[in-house]
């Protein structure tokens, strides 16, 4: 709907995916896996809302749709939002509290260097920009933190990242993600 989709297109034509952009919820059938790219998550759930998309896409991702949630990809789906808008609703789908732009001012954007969970080789280059803060997880696995907060979870086949992958060169996210919609498919 909104925000850096085409950079995540680039990504995943670079390890073989095909991709569609969901604009309409028909354009959700046959999908084995979803983006909810980074960009301004009011402006998203909004955005979804009014064409009709978030019940459908909060029913598809349940149903075990294979979901890579960047930064505000992860607030929508989120299941407590804090400093959102008074009446941002989102999908509910993963059980963390976030805080909207919780790096505060001064580290809006930073890159920093993450050690991932089950990842071989070098450290991930973590490209954070306004970037949601995780401040409590429940019933998901913590496969990243930047300096004690996690910055990568993952549940089932959802893998929900406070960074954006798709502004670098690093594709190992993008082709695991890819992976677990093989899964599904
Ligand atoms: N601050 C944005 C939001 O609240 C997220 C920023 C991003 O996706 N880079 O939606």
């Amino acid at each position: 709907m909104q925000g850096a989709f085409a950079e995540h297109v680039h990504a995943l034509d670079a390890v073989g995916a095909r991709t569609r952009l969901v604009r309409t919820r028909d354009d959700l059938s046959g999908l084995d896996g979803i983006v909810l790219p980074g960009g301004e998550s009011t402006t998203m759930t909004m955005l979804m809302e009014r064409v009709g998309l978030l019940e459908p896409v909060r029913k598809a991702i349940q149903s075990g749709l294979a979901t890579l949630a960047t930064c505000a990809g992860l607030i929508v789906l989120a299941s407590d939002i804090t400093d959102g808008m008074s009446d941002q609703q989102g999908l509910g789908l993963l059980d963390v509290s976030v805080r909207r732009n919780g790096y505060g001012r001064q580290a809006e954007s930073f890159e920093a260097s993450l050690k991932i969970d089950g990842m071989n080789g070098h450290e991930f280059p973590g490209v954070f920009i306004r970037s949601p803060l995780v401040e409590r997880t429940g019933d998901v696995k913590v496969i990243a933190t930047y300096q004690g907060h996690p910055v990568a979870v993952q549940k089932d086949r959802i893998l929900a990242l406070c960074f954006h992958p798709e502004l670098t060169t690093d594709l190992r996210l993008h082709r695991e993600f890819v992976r677990l919609a093989g899964q599904h498919a």
